[in-house]
């Protein structure tokens, strides 16, 4: 096909002779691609692999996008790149087109825009909905400085890619899972804010939302909390943090069966002692996109590591991350979301 394109390039040919009739092709495609002096690209790595996350971080956390600043061009220009990627896949937009646009406060010319594409449901349940999303902006330039955001949240939304990727592939029965990645989350979740206003679904029919920040990192990635997590029993190589499965047997058992499958220890806000448990609460509340989800009544999960001593500075670049466990953690949260879009029972209760 590459090649095929390319031939129509180029300066026009000097009229030709009558034209002859079309000769039958006596060599393989294959054999014309190789013949030609074009080199193919690199076979695309496969879904959820570490190599296809690592290419994601690596592009959205790239110096040329400059920490992706909530409602910057440089914002724009990596919801470009994410909007590539599911062309590149086939994955259609939502509605008419991927970007959901909003100002960033009310009185502001200035503009961000949610990525919403959809991955359609099939069945009895096709007309119920899951939502799985993470924020792609960050911090962008202060003082300067580029805030490269690898963690915050190249990581999340990498996994989200790759996590439709994967799914776009399979054809059982299920829910419509909507992907959506958020804009203008670093000044106050203001993206999925808006979502949550001006949904594309009926939120009487979404049954679950999945948000993923920040993944790509031992959980508590910082110094000062080794001791904690020693005492704890928590394994740095081997764990992924979730907020949102307290009194939600359906989450949790779909959040503890895809982590097992990945021999990931799950932690979830509930497993800690209590004032551990209260001191998480309290630190958490209203700080992820999921919230916006929670607060017009959508169950919602949050997958995530928690802030490393790189936090929020200019040193959250992409050789901080581990990318196996990064793989390991999308593959598992990809799971969940499998797992929520396909059970027989509702993720959401009904309404007391
Ligand atoms: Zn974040």
């Amino acid at each position: 096909m590459l090649v095929s394109l390319l031939a129509g390039c180029g300066p026009a040919p000097t009229p030709a002779p009558a034209p002859l009739p079309a000769p039958t092709p006596t060599v393989a495609p294959s054999a014309t691609a190789a013949a030609s002096p074009v080199p193919a690209p690199p076979p695309e790595p496969a879904p959820l692999s570490e190599a296809a996350l690592r290419a994601h971080v690596e592009a959205l956390a790239a110096p040329e996008l400059r920490g992706r600043g909530s409602g910057t061009e440089d914002e724009a220009a990596a919801a470009a790149l994410i909007i590539a990627r599911l062309k590149q896949w086939s994955i259609a937009p939502a509605g008419d087109d991927y970007l959901q646009t909003f100002k960033l406060r009310p009185d502001s010319g200035r503009e961000s825009a949610n990525i919403i594409a959809t991955l359609p449901g099939r069945g009895a349940l096709a007309n119920e909905v899951v939502v799985f999303g993470a924020h792609y902006d960050h911090l962008g330039v202060r003082h300067g400085e580029a805030y490269l955001g690898a963690e915050d949240n190249a990581s999340g939304v990498a996994a989200v890619l790759e996590g439709a990727r994967a799914l776009a592939t399979e054809s059982s029965p299920r829910r419509e899972v909507l992907l959506v990645f958020f804009g203008a989350e670093e000044i106050g979740l203001v993206g999925s804010r808006y979502y949550a206003e001006h949904p594309v679904r009926p939120i009487s029919q979404t049954v679950a939302m999945v948000n993923v920040d920040m993944i790509g990192r031992p959980i508590g990635d910082r110094e000062g909390l080794r001791l904690l997590r020693s005492l704890v029993k928590l394994d740095p190589d081997a764990s992924l943090g979730v907020l949102g499965t307290a009194d939600r047997p359906v989450m949790r058992e779909a959040a503890e069966g895809a982590c097992a499958t990945e021999a990931l220890q799950l932690w979830a806000t509930e497993d800690f002692p209590a004032p551990i448990r209260r001191v998480l609460e309290a630190f958490s509340e209203g700080r992820g996109d999921s919230f916006s989800f929670e607060d017009v009544g959508v169950p919602a999960l949050f997958f995530g590591a928690g802030e490393s001593d790189d936090y929020h500075r200019p040193t959250d670049t992409p050789d901080k991350l581990h990318y196996p466990l990064l793989t390991r953690r999308a593959r598992a949260i990809t799971d969940v979301v499998r797992r929520l879009a396909t059970s027989r029972e509702r993720p959401r209760r009904p309404n007391p």
